[in-house]
């Protein structure tokens, strides 16, 4: 198996940098996803709260 190393990659939505960590990375090999993320944490984390606010606001 290939040595597992932090990568870093370019968030698709802010273009910063963030670190796709090894942890990281072996979770995903656990769950057999195949493409490494395309977003940063706080992307990510942001488009969470975006789903749920968008939730609350159903019947607007
Ligand atoms: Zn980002």
């Amino acid at each position: 198996m290939a040595e597992l190393q932090d990568k870093t990659l370019n968030c698709r939505d802010c273009q910063k940098e963030f670190v796709f960590t090894i942890g990281e990375q072996e979770f995903y090999r656990e769950k057999g996803f195949e493409n490494e993320p395309k977003d940063c944490a706080d992307c990510r984390k942001a488009k969470k709260q975006a789903r749920r606010d968008n939730w609350n606001r159903k019947d607007r």
